[in-house]
């Protein structure tokens, strides 16, 4: 019987291979180049990723000289905060934290409006286990 192929073309080219089975590249340059590209697209997304993250924090670092601050959804909002990136997080009873680097923000809702409390990272934020899984038993 013959053994099925891992791969019925190059991963970096296309080109069908031949020869053994578990081949993936047609050479050692396919091969070099597949890596390169696909490091080169994985460091690409880091980078952008920190860059955002970097961005909110300079975000929070301006309104929030004095370690704690609260201001409105729309500040952030207009100052081009990205929700989606984020370094970290940290909950409290009742508010979860998302930090950019050495600064944070609690989404709240005070008298009607969507605000943001903004504090600086504290020690005691890294020692918090989150229960991420908490609830997903039942
Ligand atoms: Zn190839």
């Amino acid at each position: 019987m013959e053994l099925l192929r891992t791969h019925d073309t190059c991963l970096n080219c296309d080109k069908k291979l031949a020869g053994r089975r578990d081949k993936k590249f047609c050479d050692a340059q396919c091969k070099a180049e597949y890596h390169n590209k696909n490091k080169s697209f994985g460091e690409l997304y880091i980078s952008s990723s920190q860059s955002i993250t970097r961005h909110n924090r300079r975000i929070l670092k301006t309104l929030c000289p004095e370690g704690k601050a609260t201001v409105r959804k729309e500040v952030l909002d207009n100052m081009g905060y990205d929700y989606r990136y984020f370094s970290g997080l940290y909950k409290t009873s009742a508010n979860l934290y998302y930090l950019a680097y050495d600064y944070a923000f609690a989404p709240i809702f005070e008298r009607g409006v969507e605000k943001a409390l903004i504090v600086q990272r504290q020690d005691y934020m890294d020692r918090l286990t989150l229960e991420i899984w908490k609830g997903k038993r039942s």
